[in-house]
Formats: C-alpha cells, structure tokens, sequence
C-alpha cells in the first residue's frame, strides 16, 4: 500500500469516528458512558489496558486507556487528552447538529471542533501505535463534564495521582487551530445564596430581605473587584492583566410589597494567579459571615448564607521550560507560544506535576456556537502530530 493511501484511509477513519462519536449525545450534565464505552472497545481491541472513573450516580465517566511501551526507557509517557462532553445546541442549526454533514472542506456537528475533532484523530491513529514498537506509554484521557466546570477531570487526576502516574507529557486537543497555548487564567464559578424573612414591605423592619442583603454583597464583590486590579502582576501575560470578576445574575423576589425571603447570585472570577482566588473568598467570606450575617441573625435567628463552588478551574501557568511544549515545537516547527482566555483541564494536569500543552484542531471561533464545524484540514494536521508522536516514541 502506498503512503497515500494509508494516510488517506487513517483520514477516512478519522471522519468516521468524528462521524460516530457526534451523534452520542454527551450535553454536560449528561450520561456519555454509551461514547465511552465506544472508545474504550476501540482500544481494547487494539490490547490496551484501561480504567474508568465515575461522578456519584455513577452516570457519567471518564476513561483512561493507555498502550503500553514494548521496550520501556525512560522516556516520558504521553497523555493525549479530551473532553467528551459538549455544550447544549440552540434552534437554528442548518443540519442536525448530532449528524455530522460533510459539505465542501467542512464537517458540521456538535463538538466537531470542541472536541470530538481531537477525540476522533487519537482513536484513528490508536491503531498505528499499537502495532509500532513503542518505547513509552501512550495514554488516552477522555473526561466527562469539562464545559460546566471541568467536573469531570478532577476525579480523574485523583486517581491519577493514586495510581503513580504523575510524571509525562499532556496534549489537550482543544481547539487551537494547533498553535502551542502555555497559559490560560483561572476560571472559578459560584451560586450565593441568602435566606431571610418574608414579610409586608410596610414593615421591613419585621422582615430580613435576601435581596438587599444579596445586593450589599454584590457591592462588596464589586468593591473587591477594584482590589484585584491592584493586585495585577506586573509581568501579567494575559489580557486584562488582572484577575477579574463578573456578576452573572441576581434572582430575588415576588413582589414590589413583599420582603424577599430568598435570592441567589451567581458570578465568577479569573484569577490570574492562585492567591487572588484564595485573597477574594477569604474577604468576602469575612464580610459575609462577620457583617452580614450577624445583622440578619438580630432580626431572624435561621437566616443564612450559603456559599456554592460551581466549580474552580484552576489556571494554567506558563512556565520558562516545558517539556510538553517543547516537544510539540519539536515536531510542528513553530515555537510560538500563545495565551488564551477560555479555560481548559490543562492546570489539573499540571498541578500534579505532569507538562501539560494546550494544542488541538479546530479553531475555538466555531466553538458553543450554532453550525459548529471543523475544517477537514485541521484533522489532517492533527494526524500529523500525532504522526510526529509515533515516530518519537518508538526504538530506533
Ligand atoms: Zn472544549
């Protein structure tokens, strides 16, 4: 067979699986264990070993499938990583957006670009490592729930942790368009809630509004806002430099002359380094628990407030030397290193001590957006990484 047609034919297979793993619909939130269970058998056959991991109920899951080195040296394994999970599809889609449709140097589908496109290239290429005489392992991380606020992830990297496998180089396949991302801020999400006392609004001294005291709190975020702004480093490599914070919603209330029991707020911070995230809850905890609560305890003992953890992304930090980037300078030839503003599972990797690099198919422009799509090319230089992979992972 010519070099041609086998290209051509992992190409096709790519398509396919891209094809096959579109129509399991795996929204957030939701059972993807059926799209699991596909790549898993995929790789068994080819005689990997593999793990899951489970949220709770035991409804969504992670999966790690790694093929072993023949010739074990001391090279450092690679873990090719994505998320299974994709984002909700609002009306207006030209296609079905879990058919994929082929039309002219595009594939549309939900999760074309983010990220079955990447998913769908390791599982093509699987094949090619499996028969090859690899000198290290090649592992495979497919996680559940990373657009909520990567849920899934963490409990893979626990067990990761468990298990030993904490040294290795990472590839997230987000969608990059293939450029080489060091970096990205924190990404931490949070629901406040706040219980008072109902009451007729011409007596609001009888009653605690959750709303006004809701409202203080956004003012203390806000005021905290202006705090991180100080704190921006003076070597920020991101845009805005400074961490930031951002008030969702508020939701309070039934009526003009009736006193709130109950409101809740959502807002989110992107902590560009650790501390703020840890600086910015310890004084709004204060605030909330020292001056807030006691005044509304004085009018009704039960009232409260209750802090929940959404989620906290943490960042991805650049760092001078990375080996991950470096080996994927090494095989695409461009060394330019890029920031981004979305978030990945990137920092939990490397939290555990594992260089992680953000580098995948697709561009994030297509990405959570009605017609997502990816454009074919991008799968085929995806391949080529991957190809890349190969030929540095196996005995001269
Ligand atoms: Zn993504």
């Amino acid at each position: 067979m010519s070099t041609e047609n086998s290209s051509d034919q992992l190409f096709n297979n790519s398509v396919k699986i891209l094809t096959d793993l579109i129509s399991f619909k795996t929204i957030s939130g939701e059972d993807n264990s059926s799209l699991i269970n596909y790549c898993d058998e995929i790789l068994k056959k080819l005689g990997a070993t593999s793990f899951k991991t489970f949220d709770d109920e035991k409804k969504r899951v992670n999966l790690f499938a790694t093929l072993k080195a023949k010739h074990s040296n001391d090279k450092k394994p690679i873990i090719l990583s994505g998320h299974t999970d994709v984002v909700p599809v609002s009306k207006g889609w030209s296609t079905d957006p879990f058919i994929a449709t082929v039309k002219n140097d595009k594939l549309f589908g939900r999760g074309a670009c983010d990220m079955k496109g990447f998913i769908a290239c390791t599982l093509a290429f699987a094949p090619l490592y499996a028969k090859a005489n690899l000198d290290r392992d090649i592992h495979f991380s497919y996680t559940f729930d990373e657009e909520t606020a990567c849920i899934g992830a963490p409990i893979l990297i626990k067990e990761l942790k468990e298990r030993g496998i904490k040294d290795g180089i990472c590839i997230i396949g987000e969608p990059t368009n293939m450029k080489i991302i060091d970096a990205h801020k924190g990404c931490y999400e949070y629901t406040t809630y706040f219980e008072g006392l109902a009451g007729h609004s011409s007596a609001p001294h009888k009653g605690v509004s959750a709303v006004e005291y809701a409202s203080r709190y956004v003012n203390k975020l806000i005021e905290l806002r202006e705090e991180l702004k100080k704190r921006s480093p003076k070597d920020s490599i991101f845009d805005p430099p400074h961490s930031t914070l951002s008030i969702g919603g508020v939701f309070g209330g039934i009526a003009h002359n009736v006193i709130a029991d109950k409101c809740h707020v959502n807002w989110e911070t992107r902590p560009v380094v650790k501390e703020d995230g840890i600086f910015l809850n310890s004084e709004l905890d204060k605030y909330a628990n020292e001056i807030l609560l006691p005044d509304m305890k004085k009018v009704f003992p039960n009232s409260s407030i209750k802090k929940d953890i959404i989620g906290e992304v943490v960042g991805f930090d650049r760092v001078e030397k990375s080996n991950a980037c470096e080996f994927v300078s090494s095989l695409t030839g461009d060394n330019s290193r890029e920031v981004v503003s979305f978030g990945t599972e990137a920092g939990l990797f490397q939290q555990i001590g594992i260089s992680t690099v953000v580098c995948g198919p697709g561009s994030i422009e297509q990405a959570h957006k009605i017609d997502e799509f990816i454009i074919l090319d991008e799968l085929k230089k995806c391949l080529n990484l991957l190809e890349g992979i190969k030929n540095k992972s196996i005995v001269d």
